[in-house]
């Protein structure tokens, strides 16, 4: 596949998972397709040799793995880490209120997002909900409006004339809720909303008890730019990592390569990465255990194979944008389609050293990609990742990396097709090396 036909799949993935739990049933279909099975964590596995399996965990994380053709121990395991939530709103439990006219879907911040970019976009809502059927029987449900249902317009400049001097400001609590609808008084603003999710899933007696859903933006994704070198959606940050990793997995040359090969896409990264699906969690060190267990592997190896293995954690970078010059660390500007950044941070709010960098830069060197180093500024605090967290639960040498984009954490975020073709090449050379 070329870079373009690269890109225009990662964009279709995005425009079919406006959730984290669409985000794991777009993959799963696709590892289905690729005759991946599906283990469910309480029952036994048996696993066959160079099979193909995945896990999920509470429909929004998932692991992928492909057993090696060698012991665990003499390999170690090859781990790549991504997340699959992004910032944004989440609707609140007691979601609808009526006030002056109008139906508001009042909503929480998850993460940090940028308020300004949510304002005068086409919103809708996608995610999960808990139903309770006529039998009594309790399950979840996927659930997405692909209609434009919510808007949060913004004040005309005339009654904010310092809006391009100040910037947008939005007071959290109450200048948030979406606007949904125009009713009246007499109508109940919570069965209002609660019919329009019945409705969409066409529920007559089912009854819904809970939700986790989340604003997205209906927008699809597009290139840009004269030659169409650029593209933009939401949630790049991190599905664009995502997307990397499994088409690593996915690749051919690496079906049956020597080491296990692991791709761990958690939730829960943007706020923290601490629950039991999130990356502070058990599930990667519960996953690579039963595997080892389920091959046959004593104790004394499965803790040799974690002293071989290594981890590339994916994340986004912020790429150089030359209206903003000061923003950037000026030896350490990091360029769109000029290739994967290595991010380093002294205050290991990456997991990446110095060994694991040259590794990193030698898979690159091999595989003919280039790539870049990042450093953030001293006077700006820095993000961090997956990486650092599960790199000290398994004690697994790790290194950062993502592919530099624009407008992180915005509705709209863009970055470079040369870019995301270099990642996967530089991913499938170390599951293969
Ligand atoms: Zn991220």
């Amino acid at each position: 596949m070329n870079s373009r036909l690269q890109v225009q799949h990662l964009l279709d993935f995005i425009d079919a998972s406006p959730s984290p739990w669409h985000v794991v049933q777009t993959l799963e279909a696709q590892l289905t397709r690729c005759n991946f099975i599906r283990l469910d964590e309480t029952e036994t596995w048996a696993l066959k040799p160079s099979g193909r399996y995945y896990v999920v965990r509470d429909g929004s994380s998932i692991i992928a793995f492909v057993l090696g053709q060698k012991a665990l121990p003499e390999t170690g395991f090859k781990i790549i880490g991504a997340h699959t939530d992004s910032p944004g709103l989440r609707v609140r439990p007691n979601a609808a209120n009526y006030l002056d006219g109008f139906l508001r879907v009042g909503v929480e911040i998850y993460g940090g997002p940028i308020l300004a970019t949510f304002t005068d976009r086409d919103l809708s809502l996608a995610g999960r909900v808990s139903v309770k059927t006529e039998q009594g029987q309790l399950e979840s449900r996927l659930i997405r409006f692909d209609k434009v249902l919510l808007r949060l317009p913004n004040l005309a400049i005339h009654m904010n004339r310092s809006v391009n001097d100040e910037g947008l400001k939005l007071h959290k609590q109450n200048e948030l809720p979406l606007l949904l609808s125009s009713i009246s008084e007499q109508q109940l603003p919570q069965a209002y909303f609660m019919d329009l999710l019945h409705d969409q899933l066409a529920l007559d007696q089912d009854r819904i008890l809970a939700w986790d859903l989340v604003v997205y933006d209906t927008q699809k994704g597009v290139f840009w730019g004269a030659e169409q070198e650029f593209y933009a959606n939401s949630q790049l940050d991190n599905l664009a990592s995502c997307h990397a990793a499994i088409m690593a997995l996915l690749d051919e040359h690496t079906l049956f390569t020597d080491a296990t090969r692991v791709c761990a896409l958690f939730d829960h990264e943007e706020v923290g990465s601490e629950s039991h699906k999130g990356a502070d969690g058990s599930f990667l060190p519960d996953i690579l255990a039963r595997i080892a267990l389920a091959t046959g592997t004593a104790q004394q190896d499965y803790a040799r194979t974690l002293a071989k293995s290594f981890q590339i954690s994916v994340d986004m970078a912020h790429a150089y944008q030359p209206n903003f010059p000061l923003a950037y660390e000026p030896d350490h500007k990091v360029i769109v389609n000029q290739g994967p950044v290595i991010k380093v941070n002294a205050g290991q709010r990456y997991s990446t050293e110095s060994h694991s960098e040259a590794l990193f830069a030698n898979w690159c060197e091999e595989a003919g990609v280039p790539y870049q180093k990042y450093s953030h500024r001293c006077d700006l605090p820095c993000g961090s990742t997956i990486g650092p967290i599960t790199s000290a639960k398994l004690g697994i040498r790790s290194v950062d990396v993502g592919n530099p984009m624009w407008a992180m954490h915005s509705i709209r975020e863009s970055a470079g097709v040369l870019d995301h073709a270099f990642m996967i090449r530089a991913l499938t050379h170390f599951f293969m090396a």
